[in-house]
Formats: C-alpha cells, sequence, structure tokens
C-alpha cells in the first residue's frame, strides 16, 4: 500500500513482460477470485495488479509467496527488461530474452547498495533503453554491448561503455563482477550512477577487466 492508501501488488515471476496463454489464464483467474479492479503491464515491463482492499493484498502476497525483502537485499538484479530480441523481432542482432534469464539468475557475493535494473536490447534500436539502466546490454552483430551506470531518473545519466563484442557467457561473467565490485566498493544506497560519477570507468575497467 502506498501513502495514499491506493494498494498495487506487482507480481513476481513475469519479468520482461513475456505471458504465455496459460500464465494470462492464471493471471486473469488471480484478478477474479481477488476481484482485482485494473491490471497493469507496468514500465518495467511485469505485471502489477492495482487498486484492491487491504485484505486481498495480504492474501495475494501469501498465496504468490511474495517475500518482504526486495531482490536487491538478497544479492539479486531488482528487475530485468528485455526486449523480444532476435528470437521475435527481425532487427534483433542477440537473443536478450535467453540472456535476460540467465542475468535474473545470478547470484551475487551480498546484498546490493541499492536497486539494479537491467536493460537488455537486442540490437542498437534499444527499445530497453539499455544507455539509461544501471546495467545495459545492447546486441550488435559482434556480440554484447556492456555499459553500467546508467539511470532515467531524476538525474538522469547514460551508462559508462564497459566492453563490447562480448559472447553470452562473457556477459554474464562480466555482469557478475562488475556487480560484486560495485556492492564490495558502494556506500549503502549509492545507485550504480551516482557509484560511477565518483569513481570512474577506468576504475571499474581495472577491476573488473583482465
Ligand atoms: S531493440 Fe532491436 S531487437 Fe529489440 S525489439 Fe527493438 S528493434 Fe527489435
Amino acid at each position: 500500500m502506498n501513502d495514499n492508501h491506493k494498494t498495487y501488488l506487482v507480481l513476481p515471476h513475469y519479468d520482461a513482460g513475456l505471458l504465455s496463454p496459460d500464465e494470462l489464464e492464471q493471471l486473469a483467474g488471480l484478478a477474479r477470485k481477488y476481484d482485482i479492479p485494473k491490471t497493469k503491464i507496468t514500465g518495467a515491463q511485469r505485471v502489477a495488479f492495482l487498486g484492491m482492499g487491504p485484505e486481498a493484498l495480504e492474501a495475494l502476497k501469501a498465496e504468490l509467496q511474495i517475500p518482504e525483502t526486495p531482490p536487491h537485499a538478497r544479492s539479486r538484479v531488482h528487475y530485468v527488461q528485455a526486449c523480444p530480441g532476435s528470437t521475435w523481432c527481425r532487427y534483433g542482432h542477440q537473443d536478450a530474452l535467453a540472456l535476460g534469464e540467465r542475468i535474473k539468475a545470478i547470484e551475487l557475493d551480498g546484498p546490493l547498495p541499492a536497486k539494479v535494473k537491467v536493460g537488455i536490447s537486442g540490437c542498437r534500436f534499444c527499445c530497453c533503453e539499455s544507455w539509461m539502466r544501471d546495467v545495459g546490454l545492447a546486441g550488435e552483430s559482434k556480440g554484447w554491448r556492456f555499459s553500467f551506470g546508467g539511470n532515467a531518473a531524476g538525474r538522469p545519466r547514460i551508462g559508462d561503455l564497459v566492453a563490447e563484442g562480448l559472447s553470452d557467457d562473457e556477459a554474464v561473467t562480466l555482469v557478475t563482477k562488475t556487480l560484486n565490485y560495485y556492492l564490495h566498493t558502494a556506500r549503502f544506497k549509492s545507485r550504480s550512477a551516482r557509484f560511477m560519477e565518483r569513481f570512474g570507468i577506468e576504475a571499474l575497467k581495472d577491476a573488473v577487466l583482465g
């Protein structure tokens, strides 16, 4: 429930806006069971139920086993956005959805200092706004381009280019090393954009490349 006493709940397990017919039926069943007034696909490509009463909110959280601690406090990235990529889009150079599944599953050395949002685009059109995400990945013909420290909020920032031409395995390894460096070095609550302004791209490259 937010400060205006309006309720909403972002549902787990539906990242990247990818929904099978069975999942759509499951969502519709939940919405009917709990009399949810509105369902929304969020800007982060997740599914939210809006406007239910407090009892329905608590019952839904229990039924869906939603943890009280946010993902970044549990050594995970906050959310992963991914476009249809080479599997479903004719412009795609790389499989954004497959890489998204792997990034989502990364287990880090410990809790992150702050939210980490990931944007994975299958080509340079960057439909997932990769440059403006903490972790940005964009597919090119020679592999993935990886940027770190982007932000689209009140003080927007374009991420710093860390590396290009990465395979899927190399991208997962480098993102993991970068996030571990960030969590071991940054102050608590320091988003990656502010962290990169203080430490700079060369310090990051020294720590994670080579
Ligand atoms: S970023 Fe490229 S591959 Fe992804 S949806 Fe947009 S045009 Fe298609």
